[in-house]
């Protein structure tokens, strides 16, 4: 079925020009000036994209993002305006702090090509039918042994001379269900968490991971990995331990793997992390600290837990050429870990000037779609066959 677009301006000409692009680009289009039939409209028509002017004269537009997250919508999200550049950003922050899917931001007056080229670009990619999972395909797909670990590699950044070179890889977990359609982490690992399955995913990880990585030992390969932990997984009381005796069982030195904990995870408990971030350190397991910049916390979290890495959040990478502020961001958290003696990864950098921006401001590391999206554990060999490693 073709993408439907809502798109919601006071005023008809703009609203106008942004149909008959939409149109153009293959989309099913709606408008409306004001929000009287808004609601109506979401519920009936569930439109899979909106373009949200956010000043309207009996309406802001916040109040419709309010609106669209109380009745979840799962659609996605272009914000216009012709304010500053600061209340887009706060109005794209509230928005995605309430789970909405904000995915390009118009700056009035805009010309058409840039009109264009956002409204192509958020397309939706033929997903699978949107069956809602369950705990019991979870419990399933680990009994089936359905799920598997897809490796991305990270960066060193180099003088322009010397080169980049491979320092290592996360680990990211993948669900290919029989029927070969696959499942995303940013929807079964929440499941996982909140059926209480987390322990049970974080451990067969854990196992495929390091079983990896001693089969790359035995062909020469030594590779830094890190492994995603979830907060649940702090709670248990012999997580550590367990984590130590399987890289003896496997050979492994826990100083080649890296535990990477988000921001908000650390907040849930922040005793309990200390207590087993503390226990992990002195085992020998490098912590970095991920996503950060999305939590509320950070200099605290940082200034307090052992952590060795800083993962700077897509989003302000993704950004930083784009929005002035998230440059400024993230020049400033590359100087914040620098100076508390942590070395920095940008992750998801998805073009050369994002890279060469990170270089000219002393980012140690970087991930993302530049070099290379996630891959098969053999093709990331071959690939860095291609590729130096540090
Ligand atoms: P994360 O740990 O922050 O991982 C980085 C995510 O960014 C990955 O998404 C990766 O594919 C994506 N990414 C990397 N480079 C780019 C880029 O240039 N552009 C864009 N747009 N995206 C990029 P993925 O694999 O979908 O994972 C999403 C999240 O799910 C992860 O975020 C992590 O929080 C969680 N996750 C994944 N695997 C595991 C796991 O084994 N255990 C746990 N606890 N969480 C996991
Ligand atoms: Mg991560
Ligand atoms: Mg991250």
């Amino acid at each position: 079925m073709a993408d439907r677009m809502l798109i919601v301006d006071d005023q008809p000409e703009i609203a106008s020009l942004v149909s008959s692009v939409a149109r153009d680009c293959g989309y099913n289009v709606d408008q409306l000036h004001d929000n009287k039939q808004f609601a109506a409209l979401v519920s009936d028509w569930q439109p899979t994209h909106l373009v949200i002017d956010l000043q309207m004269p009996d309406v802001d537009g916040i109040e419709l993002l309010r609106l669209l997250a109380e009745q979840g919508s799962r659609a996605r999200i272009i914000i216009m305006s012709g304010t500053d550049n600061k209340v887009i950003e706060s109005a794209r922050y509230f928005g995605r702090a309430r789970g909405l899917d904000i995915v390009g931001m118009l700056r009035k007056p805009f010309r058409t090509a840039e009109l264009r080229d956002i409204i192509s670009r958020v397309r939706s990619t033929p997903t699978r039918e949107d069956v809602p999972i369950s705990a019991r395909h979870l419990n399933t797909a680990l009994d089936n042994d359905e799920l598997w670990m897809a490796f991305q590699p990270k960066f060193r950044l180099g003088t322009e001379r010397a080169g980049d070179c491979v320092s290592g890889a996360e680990a990211l977990m993948r669900w290919t269900r029989e029927d070969g359609t696959t499942i995303s982490p940013a929807e079964f690992i929440p499941l996982a968490e909140s059926a209480g399955i987390m322990d049970l995913l974080t451990a067969r990880a854990i196992d495929k991971v390091l079983r990896q990585m001693a089969a790359w030992l035995q062909d020469g390969v030594e590779l830094q990995v890190a492994i995603n932990i979830s907060a649940q997984n702090l709670h248990s009381a012999t997580f550590t331990e367990d984590f130590a005796s399987k890289c003896r069982e496997y050979n492994i030195s826990p100083s080649s793997v890296i535990c990477e904990l988000t921001e908000t995870t650390t907040m849930q408990d922040p005793t309990q992390a200390m207590e087993a971030l503390t226990r992990l350190r002195l085992k020998g397991f490098s912590l970095a600290i991920d996503d950060f910049g999305t939590g509320y916390s950070s200099l605290v979290i940082l200034q307090k837990l052992p952590f060795s890495e800083l993962k700077i959040d897509r989003a302000f990478v993704g950004d930083c050429l784009d929005s002035p502020q998230s440059g400024v961001i993230v020049r400033a958290m590359i100087d914040l870990a620098h100076n508390l003696g942590l070395s920095v990864v940008a992750e998801g950098a998805e073009t050369g000037d994002v890279v060469e921006f990170l270089r000219n401001n002393g980012c140690d590391l970087v991930q993302g779609y530049f070099y290379s999206r996630p891959l098969k554990a053999e093709e990331l060999i071959s690939w860095i066959s291609s590729a130096r490693q540090c």
